[in-house]
């Protein structure tokens, strides 16, 4: 096999043989392809895309890169959420415990933040003592006593994507259907769940902004979810504000909490809400998950899962000692809080990184003071920027200039669950 051959047949548009496929992700795993070769090929994806035949023998190549775990221990039936990444999207925190208190186990293999969207295991990571990184026996221990587990996927579960995400992330090839989508399932699938629901977020804090392309996106994965014998649909949900009121590690998990505890802002429940349904529905399982929050037992299930990974579900969590606020300019209704602004101030503040190995701030983020459709009058706050180091605010404030408005009438209350895909 010549890698330089597979490099001219895609670049010249043409399809790869499942032979072609399997020697070059095994060749790139082990090595024996170098970087500047996979790249030409990943850039040729990009424009040539690929038939979905060469994609289910592409993500199937991947997944058999490494190992698959196996769930056939656990009693329950088993459902995650996988979400494409947004602003102030703390949802994984809620879900899991969530549906394990439903009876649904949840094992929830996660990532970190990179850019202006915050990443789960961040987020946990602020919770004084709490572990992310666990041997694959104890996450399942822990997924077999209390129901759901919330932690980093190991380097043995698809070691294909972890080299091809880092080179598609330095090499301008990140933006392609097909890449995102095997890259995705190709991890989802090897977690072992039953079942999966997709959050495919679209807007301006989304990673595809527009509906066709996420919807195009969301049938890809699901339609590989399916074919793997994994029962997966996708939501489509809007991100064009930020989700709930907060965005940072820490913030996000107090928001958390209190969702648990039924106090949670109405866009952020209705995702959840969605998105717990739709696990349940595939998981076959019948309950009301509004009751389970109502009840009490969706929070106990927190901190028993917090308490089962090191973490103390009653420790202070860390608080930054600098706040800034912005006013409303005039008196009126907020008409537009950009997402992606409110992202990238709270990454400017030090609640994400910049490189895979920089570090984070547990504190640092942003409150959304008043959201999309509220009231405010003139100069009342709107944004609190919140940091470790004051020398962070300047550049933030700067990420959130023109970042809301404020019009003389209230905004049409927007959907948050835009579609469902799947069968
Ligand atoms: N998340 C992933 O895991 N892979 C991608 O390609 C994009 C987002």
């Amino acid at each position: 096999m010549d890698v330089v051959d597979i490099i001219r047949a895609k670049r010249d548009g043409g399809t790869l043989s499942p032979d072609q496929i399997e020697w070059f992700i095994k060749s790139y795993t082990d090595g024996t392809v170098a970087d500047e070769q996979a790249s030409a090929l990943l850039m040729a994806i990009v424009w040539r895309g690929m038939q979905p035949d060469e994609l289910a023998t592409w993500t199937a190549a991947m997944i058999n890169s490494g190992e698959r775990l196996d769930l056939s221990s656990i009693t329950a039936p088993t459902a995650d959420k996988h979400s494409t990444g947004g602003v102030g999207d703390k949802v994984s925190l809620i879900l899991a415990p969530l549906v394990a208190a439903c009876g649904v186990a949840d094992p929830m293999l996660s990532g970190r933040g990179l850019g202006h969207t915050g990443g789960t295991l961040d987020k946990l990571e602020s919770i004084p003592g709490y572990r992310v990184d666990l041997q694959p026996a104890e996450a399942l221990q822990i997924l077999r006593d209390v129901g759901c587990v919330i932690c980093s996927a190991g380097p043995g579960l698809a070691p294909a994507d972890r080299k091809l995400y880092a080179l598609r992330d330095v090499t301008g090839t990140v933006e392609s259907i097909p890449l995102i989508a095997s890259s995705i399932m190709s991890k989802k699938i090897a977690e072992g769940t039953d079942a999966l629901v997709l959050d495919v977020k679209i807007g301006s804090g989304a990673f595809l902004p527009d509906l066709d392309a996420a919807r195009r996106l969301a049938e890809t994965m699901v339609e590989l979810g399916n074919a793997h014998g994994v029962k997966t649909s996708a939501l489509l949900t809007n991100m064009d504000s930020p989700l709930g009121r907060t965005a940072g590690n820490a913030l996000e998990v107090t928001e958390s909490i209190e969702a648990l505890d039924g106090r949670g802002p109405a866009d952020l429940m209705e995702v959840t809400l969605a998105l717990a349904r739709e696990m349940l529905s595939l998981a076959g399982v019948d309950r009301d998950v509004r009751e389970c929050i109502d009840d009490g037992r969706a929070l106990a299930k927190w901190k028993e899962l917090v308490a089962a990974q090191g973490g103390d579900p009653d420790a202070a969590l860390p608080e930054a000692p600098d706040r800034r606020t912005l006013g409303a300019p005039r008196g009126g209704w907020i008409t537009r809080l950009d997402a992606r602004a409110v992202g990238m101030a709270a990454w400017r503040l030090g609640a994400g990184r910049a490189r895979k190995e920089d570090p984070v701030s547990a504190s640092a983020g942003v409150v959304c003071l008043k959201k999309l459709g509220d009231r405010v009058e003139e100069g009342e706050p709107v944004l609190e920027l919140h940091a470790d180091n004051p020398s962070r605010f300047d550049s933030a404030m700067e990420a959130v200039d023109g970042a809301y408005e404020v019009g003389p009438e209230a905004p049409e209350p927007a959907p948050m669950v835009i579609e469902r895909v799947g069968p």
